[in-house]
């Protein structure tokens, strides 16, 4: 993988209202899938914007879309999950200003100008953000099959009474 096209300098970046864009393969982001169920090869596409306002702030805007798969707390099957990252950064010149309360910088996340960005690193940072708390289908599409699918009698888990062996067996009266 060409790395170099993820390192960027922000002052000069933001400075000259640059942008840049490109797709990451989800290999690339193992700390964000460590955890997660396999993963199918897809890829995020990714862009980043910089601005310098009027009022002489330094901004770098991040946009990332693409799925990753997650594996459902309900049902506990793999489920594609949506990912839309968009995102702004404001680009300090001092350590102090980076330690300033959120409410004094309108909430806007923060570099530091002197440190070389590694967007990579910003990009999976994000995605691992945006994921839900509870991984969860709006609907589990497995369940009605699960339903359908243990008509046996004999379920295998017998010790364990199982809500949906027990619907199955209230459906042959
Ligand atoms: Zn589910």
């Amino acid at each position: 993988m060409d790395t170099t096209q993820y390192l960027l300098e922000a002052a000069s970046f933001t400075r000259l209202g640059d942008s840049r864009s490109g797709v990451v393969d989800i290999s690339a982001l193992a700390r964000a899938t460590e955890d997660l169920p396999e993963q199918q090869g897809q890829k995020f596409s990714w862009s980043v914007r910089g601005e310098l306002d009027s009022a002489g702030r330094r901004f770098i805007h991040l946009h990332v879309t693409g799925f990753i798969i997650l594996e459902c707390q309900r049902c506990l099957t793999p489920f594609e999950q949506p990912v839309e990252v968009l995102n702004s950064f404001e680009i300090v010149d001092t350590e102090a200003e980076l330690e300033l309360d959120e409410d004094d910088f309108e909430g806007s996340d923060r570099i530091l100008a002197t440190q070389r960005l590694n967007l990579l690193e910003l990009i999976e940072d994000e995605v691992i953000l945006s994921l839900p708390y509870v991984a969860r289908h709006e609907i589990c599409p497995s369940l009605p099959d699960a339903l359908s699918s243990n008509d046996e009698p004999n379920f295998l888990d017998a010790e364990k009474p199982n809500p949906f062996a027990m619907l199955s067996k209230l459906k042959k009266f």
